[in-house]
């Protein structure tokens, strides 16, 4: 089985002892634990991209030390988030060579360019991992992959951190997966390991564990999850940073997916794959026949000047297929958004 990454850490680093602290405890936790198929990386953050200018803003260049005389004695690289220029030289002249670009900034191309463009002896010796953007704008991450490509990095890593979707989320964590975009991105670049951000898509740190255990079933390859020695005290993302027990229990947990046996191309899988696609053929016969019958509804609307969005029927037909699908067992609110989609493109289909 090929090599996992794991990035941890704290947020931000706030202080020498607060690094060494986290450091200490993930040592000994990864002496102790089956982490055999991990490549730990240790994470901190030292510019710290904060929604609002009152809160701590990081430490800055002067923690690039203590973070990496913390990695040292983990015996593990050092990472953390550059934004600008000035941050990567400066990490990079202190001997950092593990950096993540963060969500704000991969949603900015010029952020990106700047970065990929900045004045680098040996490309060869880093290795970038690009966020996700905040917005599900999948162009956005590919566009901040080719950017580094292009200028030569050859080292690439993607970290699946969710996005920001407001209201307009079923989702009851701070960022929404969307795991059909990091699914994407997989399909795009396939030789690229993608890693999930647990905490920063969780947003707690009791519901950090089941996305970092949904994420390795799905086969990503690898996690950044947050960890400080004293989450309640944290100066950013209190909620979400596990403590170094929490960790440890997780850890457990996941030595026992990394290690259960790929099944391989089992007879019984091939069977139920075949099954699987000749349903999804039902289906999209069914949905074709649905866009047929829309368009003679179409027709019958224009022929009796209707207009096309009929809001009242459209709600009711909403309410029976949400309360149909809680009672088989589907999430209602995703029933919704499937339904949202076939009524939109019916209602296109009719104007
Ligand atoms: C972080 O990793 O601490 C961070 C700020 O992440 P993101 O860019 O995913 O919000
Ligand atoms: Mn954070």
């Amino acid at each position: 089985m090929s090599s996992k990454i794991l990035i941890l850490g704290p947020c931000a680093a706030e202080s020498e002892a607060q690094i060494h602290d986290v450091a200490d405890k993930l040592g000994s936790i990864l002496h102790d634990s089956e982490v055999g198929q991990f490549v730990p990386v240790l994470r901190a953050g030292l510019w710290k991209p904060r929604s609002s200018p009152s809160t701590f803003q990081g430490v800055g260049a002067q923690g690039l030390p203590w973070l990496l005389r913390a990695a040292a004695t983990v015996d593990c690289p050092a990472a953390t988030e550059v934004a600008q220029p000035e941050h990567l030289l400066a990490a990079y002249e202190a001997g950092v060579r593990h950096f993540w670009i963060g969500a704000r900034t991969t949603s900015n191309p010029f952020m990106v360019e700047a970065l990929a463009k900045a004045p680098i002896a040996d490309k060869q010796s880093i290795t970038w991992y690009v966020k996700n953007p905040i917005s599900p704008d999948i162009e956005l991450w590919c566009g901040a992959v080719e950017r580094l490509r292009s200028a030569g990095y050859e080292h690439l890593a993607a970290i699946h951190r969710g996005f920001a979707l407001g209201e307009h989320t079923i989702s009851k964590y701070r960022n929404t997966p969307m795991w059909s975009v990091a699914i994407e991105f997989k399909r795009r670049y396939a030789s690229l390991p993608l890693l999930t951000d647990a905490s920063h898509i969780a947003g707690r740190a009791e519901d950090a564990p089941e996305v970092a255990l949904q994420a390795m079933r799905m086969g990503m390859d690898g996690l950044m999850i947050e960890v400080h020695p004293n989450p309640a005290q944290a100066l950013s993302d209190a909620g979400q940073q596990l403590t170094p027990e929490a960790l440890q229990v997780l850890l457990q947990r996941l030595a026992l997916i990394a290690t259960s046996v790929e099944p391989g191309e089992s007879t019984e899988l091939a069977a139920l794959r075949q099954q699987m696609d000749e349903t999804d053929d039902e289906l999209w016969a069914l949905l074709s026949k649905r866009m047929d019958i829309s368009r003679q509804i179409g027709e019958f609307k224009r022929r009796h000047g209707m207009s096309v969005l009929q809001q009242a029927r459209y709600d009711e037909l909403l309410a029976r297929r949400m309360q149909w699908a809680q009672q088989h067992g589907i999430n209602p609110e995703a029933a919704k958004q499937i339904m949202d989609i076939i009524h939109e493109q019916s209602v296109l289909a009719q104007v």
